[in-house]
């Protein structure tokens, strides 16, 4: 039996991610008057959150936009090809699926034992560019969230000696489709939460049998432990993507130092090497995780309901 508390607890997380993705496609412009959205569906608890929360804000939103669900099946052994059509009809939404079988040619191009992601996804990024074109859309939606940005950030670094995430919003690298991230402000914990509550039919990403990255998991796990042991941490890493200061770093495409005199009007504080600095005891932008949220039942499908 689903008790009030566990309805009352559902809603607010609701509530939360919808306004965290409302935000999200505020700050970024991410939905305008028309756009056809094609929504990328994987069968995973990310990209099932972002439909579910699109269609909902879809009822009140400002604008008129349509989605198009799009679940690309690659033909992985054991890939059950009837569960995202059978969900998908119960929705009663427009929908495609896309049978390309991009894992033989996997299988064919890298030799065993050699990690087969990335050629995996650069084809899986071609057919999604082109379905988008087939279907008429102008917008893809990924189900990237706030944690897989952070995660990118510091492989960015760690790895690729840049300061470089994943945007909200993009250009597609055929410049004829924006990509947009809805869930950029979304927590993964939230998405899990709300997965579990909705008891979406997820299917495994592990089906190819490929190894996963091990240096984002790796990458992962510290954001989770610094999450337990510093709360607020990763929200105020998040802020400070947002809050670029460039005359602080050491770009100088972006910055021009050379042309800085004395005299110049001082720039974003100027210089706070021979202070001590002062750290707020509470990093910015936190705010405590209501204790009723964590006591979500995972178990029970809960009702949806709307946003007074
Ligand atoms: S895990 Fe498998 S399906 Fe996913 S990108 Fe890698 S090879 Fe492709």
């Amino acid at each position: 039996m689903v008790d009030q508390k566990q309805i009352y607890n559902f809603n607010k997380l609701q509530k939360r991610l919808r306004r965290n993705v409302g935000q999200a496609i505020a700050d970024f412009n991410m939905i305008e008057e028309g756009d056809r959205i094609m929504v990328c569906l994987s069968g995973g608890k990310d990209s099932y959150t972002m439909l579910d929360i699109l269609r909902s804000l879809q009822q009140n939103a400002p604008v008129n936009f349509t989605l198009i669900a799009v679940n690309l099946d690659q033909k992985q052994p054991g890939f059950p090809g009837d569960v995202l059509p059978a969900y998908l009809e119960s929705l009663g939404i427009e929908y495609h699926i896309v049978e390309e079988n991009t894992y033989a040619i996997v299988k064919d191009k890298i030799p065993e034992g050699k990690t087969t992601c990335s050629l995996c996804s650069r084809l899986r990024r071609g057919i999604l560019y082109r379905t988008a074109g087939e279907l008429g859309a102008n917008k893809i939606a990924l189900g990237h969230h706030r944690d897989d940005m952070l995660q990118t950030l510091f492989l960015n670094m760690f790895y690729g000696g840049k300061l470089k995430a994943m945007p909200p919003k993009l250009m597609s690298d055929d410049g004829k489709h924006i990509v947009i991230r809805p869930l950029a402000y979304c927590r993964e914990k939230d998405i899990e939460r709300f997965a579990a509550a909705r008891e979406f039919p997820i299917i495994p990403c592990n089906l190819c049998g490929s190894q996963p990255n091990l240096q984002r998991q790796v990458i992962g796990n510290m954001l989770r432990d610094w999450d337990k042991q510093y709360p607020g941490r990763i929200e105020t890493m998040f802020r400070a993507m947002q809050n670029v200061v460039p005359s602080h770093l050491a770009d100088s495409n972006l910055f021009d130092f050379r042309q800085l005199n004395a005299g110049d009007p001082v720039i974003a504080g100027g210089d706070l090497a021979f202070d001590r600095e002062t750290l707020p005891a509470v990093p910015v932008g936190w705010q405590d995780e209501p204790e009723e949220l964590l006591q979500l039942s995972v178990h029970q499908r809960l009702p949806v309901t709307e946003i007074k």
